[in-house]
């Protein structure tokens, strides 16, 4: 019952990834349809339900532009797990500071960056500049796409794709 489930607007838009358990929830109360299922049934004693992969809201929901949230785990898929001073792949990735926080560096987008253990230890407390290690790439906000929002559930859900593409 916590599988996740797909919940579009009604015009269509993804709009947040809710459990199974949540989404027969809004099913019982007629306030979502099932836009896909393919998952087999839900069983009561009574009924027999299908199981839901998307649904869709009966009413527009209207929410401010999604931003993609600044976490560790969001700076690092950003980076695609690489450190961007040396190229070298995880485990054991830090997040840097391009210019250091006793400096004034910002948390911030642009002013993290995956770094690994070595090149962190390496750079120390100087800025990037002082250290003479550029980023490979200048890091920035990502895109809050549906695709990129939702890319880590799609690889399990490919019937997920159709209905994340293109918003
Ligand atoms: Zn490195």
């Amino acid at each position: 019952m916590n599988t996740p489930v797909l919940v579009l607007n009604a015009n269509y838009a993804p709009l947040n990834v809710c459990t199974t358990r949540r989404a027969m929830g809004l099913l019982l109360v007629e306030k979502a349809m099932i836009v896909s299922n393919g998952r087999g049934v839900i069983r009561t004693s009574s009924r027999t339900f299908l199981r839901p992969s998307v649904i869709r809201l009966g009413y527009m929901v209207k929410l401010p532009r999604p931003r993609v949230k600044l976490t560790k785990r969001e700076i690092l898929q950003r980076d695609d797990y690489t450190c961007q001073y040396c190229g070298r792949r995880g485990p054991g990735l830090t997040i840097d500071h391009i210019v250091p926080r006793h400096s004034g560096g910002a948390k911030s987008w642009t002013n993290l960056v995956t770094a690994c253990q070595d090149c962190n230890r390496k750079k120390g407390g100087q800025s990037a500049h002082e250290a003479r290690m550029q980023p490979y790439r200048q890091p920035s906000e990502p895109p809050a796409t549906a695709a990129y929002l939702y890319r880590r559930h799609l690889k399990t859900n490919q019937e997920w794709v159709v209905f994340v593409e293109g918003w």
